[in-house]
């Protein structure tokens, strides 16, 4: 199935958008097949997760951390991660810079705002984000890149509210984008959308969707 699930979503999705098949929980054989589909993409949520599926996988897939990542996992994904998506705050992005440091490696990050009216989501603040980009801490990181912006919509099926929450982060790139960014050509990510939302992230401006359950099946937490 996750190959006929595959093609199917790819049709929906047009050129300059990438499609990070989330495969969190999800077993092995299920990202192989979908490799064997041709996808290179795949995101994670839980580091320790990522660094064993990394082990065992070709090596020429992209990893993408699309989670809440705590300080003390950080050093297991940093040899290979491609793009971060999840910095949601400014003492993760200071850890991550000193890891990448060891490692002697540039690691690409995205920006997570908290756009949804759910409590729980993590998530920056535009205040917090400016705070961190004015900061001389920020400016003398070498080994972080920030790409862009990330963020999840409210769990709802008002598709009138979830629209309203990707024009807000589409908003928050563009006011990043020049008022710190203006010159710098690698900041152009705008990673918003999901399986049951990601065709209204893409008409909002997304570059990249993280679409799980609708490649890989209902995901079961009770196993
Ligand atoms: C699980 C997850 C997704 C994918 O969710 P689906 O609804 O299965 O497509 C996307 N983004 C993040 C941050 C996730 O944790």
């Amino acid at each position: 199935m996750v190959k006929e699930n595959l093609e199917k979503i790819r049709k929906t999705v047009p050129e300059g958008v990438v499609l990070v098949a989330v495969s969190k929980t999800k077993p092995v054989e299920d990202i192989q097949e979908a490799y064997e589909a041709g996808q290179r993409v795949f995101g994670e949520n839980h580091a320790l997760e990522m660094r064993d599926k990394h082990e065992v996988l070709p090596k020429d897939i992209d990893w993408h951390f699309i989670g809440h990542l705590q300080t003390n996992k950080i050093k297991y994904i940093i040899p290979f991660t491609r793009l971060i998506h999840s910095i949601d705050t400014f003492n993760l992005l200071q850890a991550v810079n000193k890891e990448a440091v060891k490692h002697d490696r540039v690691v690409d990050c995205l920006l997570q705002f908290h756009i949804a009216e759910e409590e729980t989501k993590f998530g920056l603040s535009m205040e917090e984000a400016k705070d961190i980009l004015n900061s001389e801490i920020f400016k003398a990181m070498n080994n972080v890149r920030i790409c862009g912006v990330m963020g999840m919509a409210t769990n709802t099926d008002d598709m009138v509210l979830v629209r309203k929450e990707f024009k807000h982060l589409k908003d928050i790139f563009t006011t990043l984008k020049s008022k710190y960014f203006a010159d710098c050509e690698w900041f152009k990510e705008i990673s918003m959308g999901m399986s049951h939302d990601y065709p209204i992230a893409i008409e909002e401006g997304a570059t990249l969707v993280r679409v799980g359950s609708k490649i890989f099946g209902e995901r079961n937490y009770n196993i």
